[in-house]
C-alpha cells in the first residue's frame, strides 16, 4: 500500500492525499517520483517505497475517474469526494481504536475553535456517536453506552482583542453548527480565557492584561496564553463531568510544534506533547487528527460543505511567527515534509504518561478510571512521576530537576519557588528579568499554578529520604 499525490486546485500545491483507506488502490498510468515515502501511512506502518503519479493539473487532461473506486469522479486529484472522505476517516479511526482513546463510557470534551481541523474532529467524533448510537438501539437484550460529546469554546478576547460583535456572531454560528448536527444532543460551553485568572481582589480581564503585560517576550505571550487555554479547557471539563480532551491538532500544526520546540530548546519535552495521548493531566487530552495534514482538513471542510469559522487567526508572532511561514515554505517545495518532520519526531522517546493505561479488551466497559483505582493512582497521577513544569507543564530534565532539588529548599520566597520550578524555557522566555516584577508576576498567576506549586514537593520528598536513609526501616526489617 502506498500514499499518493494529488493536485489540490485551492493553491496550486501537490498534497498527500490518500493513507490508510486505499488498501488495493489502482495506480494508473503515471510518472513515478521516485522519492522517499513520507506519509504518514507508510511512516507510520515503517513501509517503504510509495507508488506515486502526477496528475495533469487543472484543465490538462487529469483524470477523470476516481482512482480508488472507479466509478466516481475524481474531484481531488486523483480520488471522487467518497474515497477522500474515507481516508481520512481512516485515519482518524485508526488513531482513536488502535489508542482506546475513546470508549463506550466515556464523556469527552472537544475544543472547537471554528477552524477546518476543529470542524472535522467535530465531524468524526459525532460521525462515530452516531453509529454507536445506532448499535445501541439496535441492541434489545443488552444496552450498550454511547459516549457523551460537548464542545467547549475559548473565547480569547481578553488577550486578543477583537469586536464583541464578531464573538457574539461566532457563538451564534456554532451553535448553529451543533444544532445541525443529528442527536444525541451536544452541549456548547463558551470559556471567556480570563476566567483563569479570576481572584476575589480582582477581575480576571485585568488580572489577565497585567499578567500578559509583564511577559515582554512576544513569543513567551503567545506560548503562555496557549497554556492558558489549555488550563480553562482542564477546568472546564473537570467541572462538567468529562474525561477525556479532544483537541484538533493535525500534522500541520505538531510539525510546526515540532520545529519552534527544538528552537525554543525544548527537545527534551518535545515528545510530550505530539502523542495521540497526553495522560498528565487530570483529563488526558487526545490528538485523533495527528495524522491528518491541514491541507487535507481544509480541503474536506470544502468539499463537505461544513462551516468554518475564522474567529482567532490573527497568524503568530515572534519565533511561532517564523516558524509558521518557514513550514508554509517547506511545504511548498514539498507538500510531504510536514509529515517528514512529524515522523522524524515520532521517534523520540515518549514519556510514561504518554499512554493511557491499557485495557485487555476495548469492548468490555473498562474505563480508564477503573485501571487507575487498580492501579492505586488518582487520577492526574502518572504512573512515573516526572516533574512538570509549573508554567507550561513540560516535564524537566533531568539539570533542572538537579538545580531544584540543590536549591528548593534555600528558597525564602514564593516567587523565588516560581522561578526555580519553571522549565528553561519558560525562565527564559515567559519570566520577567526583575525579581520585583517576578513578585508581581507571580502574584498575578492563576490560582491553580499557584496552587500546583504549593502543593508540588518537587524532590523534596527525595532529598528528605536521602537524608534519613540510615534511619528508614527496609522491607525486610518489615518482614521480621
Ligand atoms: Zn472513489
Ligand atoms: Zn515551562
Amino acid at each position: 500500500m502506498g500514499g499518493k499525490w494529488g493536485y489540490m486546485g485551492l493553491r496550486g500545491t501537490w498534497v498527500c492525499i490518500s493513507e490508510h483507506g486505499f488498501q488495493g488502490c489502482s495506480i494508473r498510468d503515471g510518472q513515478q517520483l521516485g522519492m522517499a515515502c513520507a506519509t504518514s501511512a507508510c511512516c507510520l506502518s515503517g513501509g517503504g517505497d510509495c507508488e506515486r503519479r502526477t496528475i495533469a493539473a487543472e484543465g490538462g487532461g487529469g483524470p477523470s475517474q476516481c482512482s480508488k473506486c472507479d466509478a466516481n469522479e475524481a474531484v481531488t486529484g486523483s480520488s471522487c469526494l467518497q474515497c477522500f472522505r474515507s481516508a481520512l476517516y481512516a485515519k482518524f479511526r485508526q488513531a482513536v481504536t488502535s489508542h482506546a482513546t475513546i470508549l463506550p463510557t466515556d464523556n469527552l470534551l472537544l475544543a472547537f475553535s471554528g477552524g477546518s481541523a476543529s470542524r472535522v474532529a467535530l465531524q468524526f467524533v459525532h460521525e462515530m456517536q452516531q453509529k454507536a448510537q445506532r448499535n445501541s438501539d439496535a441492541s434489545r437484550d443488552r444496552s450498550y453506552p454511547v459516549f457523551g460529546l460537548g464542545v467547549a469554546f475559548v473565547d480569547e478576547s481578553a488577550a486578543f482583542p477583537i469586536p464583541s460583535t464578531q464573538i457574539d456572531q461566532a457563538i451564534q454560528d456554532m451553535s448553529s453548527i451543533l444544532s445541525n448536527l443529528a442527536s444525541p444532543v451536544k452541549n456548547l460551553h463558551v470559556i471567556p480565557i480570563e476566567n483563569i485568572c479570576h481572584s476575589k481582589s480582582m477581575d480576571g480581564r485585568n488580572r489577565l492584561r497585567e499578567l500578559l503585560h509583564n511577559i515582554t517576550d512576544i513569543t513567551g505571550k503567545e506560548d503562555f496564553i496557549r497554556h492558558l487555554r489549555l488550563l480553562c479547557l482542564q477546568k472546564t471539563a473537570s467541572e462538567n463531568g468529562y474525561n477525556k480532551l479532544i483537541l484538533g491538532s493535525c500534522a500541520s500544526t505538531i510539525s510546526r510544534l515540532v520545529i519552534a520546540a527544538t528552537v525554543k530548546g525544548q527537545g527534551y519535552s518535545l515528545p510530550a506533547d505530539i502523542q495521540y495521548v497526553d495522560a498528565r493531566w487530570e483529563i488526558p487530552v487526545m490528538l485523533p487528527l495527528r495524522d491528518c495534514l491541514g491541507q487535507e482538513l481544509s480541503m474536506l471542510c470544502l468539499l463537505d460543505s461544513l462551516k468554518t469559522l475564522d474567529v482567532f487567526n490573527g497568524g503568530s508572532s515572534g519565533v511561532n511567527g517564523l516558524v509558521s511561514s518557514f513550514i508554509t515554505l517547506l511545504r511548498e517545495e514539498n507538500p510531504a515534509r510536514e509529515c517528514t518532520i512529524v515522523r522524524t519526531a515520532e521517534k523520540l522517546i515518549p514519556f510514561h504518561f504518554n499512554k493511557l493505561l491499557e485495557t485487555d479488551d476495548s469492548d468490555d466497559f473498562m474505563t480508564s478510571r477503573w485501571h487507575r483505582k487498580r492501579m492505586n493512582l488518582r487520577p492526574g497521577e502518572s504512573i512515573a512521576s516526572e516533574i512538570l513544569c509549573v508554567i507550561c507543564s513540560s516535564p524537566l530534565n533531568k539539570s533542572e530537576v538537579e538545580t531544584l532539588r540543590h536549591k528548593v529548599h534555600c528558597c525564602t520566597s514564593m516567587s523565588e519557588r516560581c522561578e526555580l520550578t519553571c522549565c528553561r524555557s519558560c525562565q527564559f522566555q515567559i519570566l520577567p528579568k526583575e525579581p520585583s516584577s517576578v513578585e508581581q508576576f507571580y502574584s498575578l498567576l492563576p490560582q491553580c499554578i499557584i496552587t500546583q506549586m504549593k502543593n508540588h514537593s518537587y524532590g523534596d520528598l527525595d532529598l528528605l529520604r536521602e537524608q534519613i536513609e540510615d534511619c528508614l526501616l527496609s522491607d525486610c526489617d518489615d518482614d521480621s
